[in-house]
Formats: structure tokens, sequence, C-alpha cells
């Protein structure tokens, strides 16, 4: 007994100082303290016999190895729970001119400008909020940084030159396919290229906007041209994001637009080579909405803040998307319901957010699909009063924490057991703070 009480102690020890480590190699001072006093103060009583060399009596010896199982079968012990989850499709399209990527657009006294307020009145004062802010990446603005606000300007222009390349002419002669092998090879090249998850769905008429927003897509009517689409993500960078709303995530931000943009480009220039019709979505010349593509191609679900949360980066991602009429098989698109569960409990990104955009609660019945809604007015207000896109939500998310040993062993830990699902919270609370303050540097 002496023997299992000592090595479940030497255990509890290394494990909690590997955590410290970990957390000190990620910046994080909180958790670098927090897990190393952890670790002396609960393997202690396992330690203190052999520390003085005596014999624990077996009330202590049993209590303890008692509570080692019951935190080992906690976490190890599948206990899916009751969650209430049905996979939600929107029933209608969304008029990509009703976004605030379009809506920013529109100048006073033209006659878009009037025409859009006529149709929708009831969003012409709060966007007169954000029109009395500085404006994103404007001078004025609270995070407002003449370098950085020029180096994401920069990059975001040149996304804006790989707008042309988009669309193209396929190869007059069509390369026959075997769907199974250049499904395998368009994911192997996304991989290759630089993403960090892709998959594929059929495209739905809700993944596509039924009219234009913006440049000269604007009011243009969309219709579902192709079969398939290719969504995949690349990684925010976790340190630089962790200054947001400052103006290094926004430089960020921008970097991983222009890098899932070339992806995107790539792989539709690729497939257009083989003779078949491809267009990328990427950075401001979107014709699908991306997050429902990815969520449909099994690559996360959509969370709290209206983002994909994915497995491994939850909502660090940026994400593009390639339609095509190519043949290529579907991923299996496995429902998480475990990551929606975990989002009815946490609430981080609601209590956190400046603009006070993200709903408290449970999902709510919108447009047929039980879902969250963010006030994106609300969001883009901040925007336009931080001159950055924010990113705070994305970066005090429990699922965003770096992809290693110790954040993967909690994320499986909460998609395995309900019981571990409701201890991570407050454990994510004490780590890294209810609200983590915005970091000075990335
Ligand atoms: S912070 Fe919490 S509630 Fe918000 S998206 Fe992440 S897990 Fe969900
Ligand atoms: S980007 Fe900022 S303002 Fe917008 S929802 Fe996220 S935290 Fe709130």
């Amino acid at each position: 007994m002496e023997l299992v009480i000592s090595g479940l102690g030497t255990g509890i020890l290394i494990f909690f100082m590997s955590v410290s480590m970990t957390s000190f190699l990620e910046r994080e001072r909180r958790a670098t303290g927090i897990s190393l006093f952890a670790g002396i103060l609960i393997s202690f009583p396992f330690l203190l016999p052999v520390l003085l060399n005596v014999k624990s009596p077996d009330w202590l010896s049993i209590g303890l190895v008692s509570i080692a199982i019951c935190w080992l079968v906690i976490f190890f012990i599948p206990v899916r729970g009751r969650i209430r989850y049905t996979y939600q499709r929107p029933t209608n399209r969304f008029d990509e001119r009703d976004t605030m990527f379009s809506r920013q657009t529109l100048v006073p006294g033209t006659k878009k400008f009037e025409e859009y307020y006529q149709r929708k009145p009831q969003n012409k004062s709060p966007d007169n909020k954000f029109r009395r802010m500085p404006g994103w990446l404007k001078p004025g603005s609270k995070y407002h940084d003449p370098i950085l606000f020029a180096s994401a300007r920069s990059i975001f222009e040149e996304v804006e030159i790989l707008h042309p390349r988009v669309e193209g002419i396929p190869a007059r002669v069509r390369e026959e396919t075997d769907p199974v092998a250049i499904t395998k090879t368009v994911l192997q090249m996304a991989g290759q290229l630089g993403s960090h998850s892709s998959g594929i769905t059929e495209l739905a008429d809700y993944h596509v906007y039924s009219v234009g927003g913006r440049g000269d897509r604007y009011g243009k009517v969309f219709n579902v041209r192709y079969k398939y689409a290719i969504a995949l993500t690349v990684e925010m960078d976790y340190q630089l994001m962790r200054t947001a709303p400052a103006a290094p995530t926004l430089v960020e931000s921008a970097r991983q637009y222009l890098r899932s943009g070339k992806i995107a480009v790539e792989l539709a220039e690729f497939i257009r080579s083989r003779g078949y019709r491809a267009r990328a979505h990427i950075d401001a010349n979107f014709q699908v909405i991306c997050p429902l593509v990815a969520r449909d191609a099994g690559l996360g679900e959509i969370g709290r803040m209206g983002l994909l949360m994915t497995p491994a980066l939850g909502p660090r991602v940026r994400i593009a998307v390639v339609t095509t009429d190519l043949p290529l098989i579907p991923s299996s698109a496995v429902p998480d319901p475990a990551i929606i569960d975990f989002c009815r409990k946490c609430e981080k990104c609601a209590v956190v957010c400046p603009g006070q955009s993200i709903p408290y609660g449970e999902e709510k019945e919108i447009e047929g699909a039980r879902r969250w809604q963010i006030d994106s007015e609300s969001c883009y207000t901040y925007w336009c009063h931080a001159g950055t896109d924010c990113g705070r939500c994305v970066t005090v998310c429990p699922f965003a924490h770096p992809d290693n040993w110790f954040h993967r062993l909690v994320r499986f830990g909460i998609r395995n057991s309900a019981i571990f699902r409701r201890m991570a919270i407050p454990l994510d609370d004490l780590f890294y703070g209810k609200k983590p303050k915005p970091r000075i540097t990335g």
C-alpha cells in the first residue's frame, strides 16, 4: 500500500510540474503558479509517509487512494450525460447586404445608402452609432498604432490582390478522376499548403448568401452553382491573439486571412487545372457563409459567439472555402454535442465581451434554427471604437488554448465526461482568470 501511495504522489507531482512548465512556456503566469502550488499541496499527503519514513494509518491510505481513483473515474469513464442537441440547419438564406461588413461600406448621401435604409429602416439607428466612432483601422481609435495599423492595412491590400484569382476558366480538357483519390489529394494539398484542418461537404442553399453585399458583387443574386465545398482552417497565433483587443491581434487576423486566402486560391487553381470549375471564398470576397460550410464539413460546431469551434483550437482559426463541381466525397461530419453543452454552461466570452454583444443563457429559436446570435451591431460599434477587430471572445475561450498535451487532455475530458465538463469551467477560471487580462505584447 505504501508503494502505491508514494507512486500516486510522485505521479501527481510530476503531472502538476509538467502543467506548470507548459503554462510557463505559454507565458501564463497565473496558471504556472497555481499548478506549481497545487502539485506540492496535493502530492504532499501522498508523499508525507515516505518523506518522514513513517507508516501512514490505514484510514488515510484508503482515503487517499479513493480520492485518486475518483478523479481518474471522473476523467476517463465516459459519461455522456443527457444533452439536448439536434443538428441545426437554417431554413433561410442570408443576405450579405445585412452584414456589418457590407453596411459599413454604405456612404451617406449615395443611392445605395438611401436604398438600403429604405428597405431596412430598423438598421439605421444602430448603424449611426458605429458611424459616430473613429472607425475600424482609423486614427483616433482606442488602439490606434500607426505602425501596426499600416502593417495590417498592407496585408489586407495583399489579400485584395488575390481577389481576381478567386475565379477563373477551367482547363479545356477535363481529367477523369476517381472521387476517393482526388478527395484525398485535395485534403492533403490543403494540409501541405498550411491549413490546420480541412473537410468537404455538399453545398447547401443556406451556405450561400442570397444576395451579394460587397464590392462589385453588391446587389447580385447568388445561385448555388457548385455541388461541393472544401472548407479549411488556419491557426491564429495564441500569443498575438492574447493581446486582443489591441493592435497586434489585428495584424495576426489580417495575416491569417491572407494565409487562408492563398491556400484557397491555390486549391481552386489546382482544381481548375484539372478541367473543373472552382471558386475560392476569401476575406472580403465571400459568396458563402464560411462557419456554416465548415461546420457541415465536419470541422467543428457553432458556439455561443457564433463562430466555428474547432476541436483542437476552438474559435482561434480563420476559415476559407473553395466551391467546386469536382466530384468529391463529403467528409463525415460527426456532431459534437459536448461543445454545445460546454458553451451552455460556460459564458466566459459573454462575460468579457467589451461590446456586451454575446448572449447569455441557452440558444434561442432564430429563423427556424436553435442557436446563439451575437448582436453584430454592438460588436461592430466596438470595433469602430477600438480600431481593431477586437477578438477578446476568441482569446478567452477555454477551447482556444494552445494545442499541446495538457490542453488536449483537458479537451478529451470535456468531450468524454459530462461531470468533468462541469468542473472544467471553474478550473479554467482558476488557472487563467474569469476575465483574463489582455497581454501588452504578443
Ligand atoms: S468562451 Fe465558453 S461560451 Fe464562449 S464560445 Fe468558448 S466555450 Fe463557448
Ligand atoms: S469581437 Fe469583441 S465585441 Fe465582438 S463579440 Fe467578440 S468580444 Fe464582443
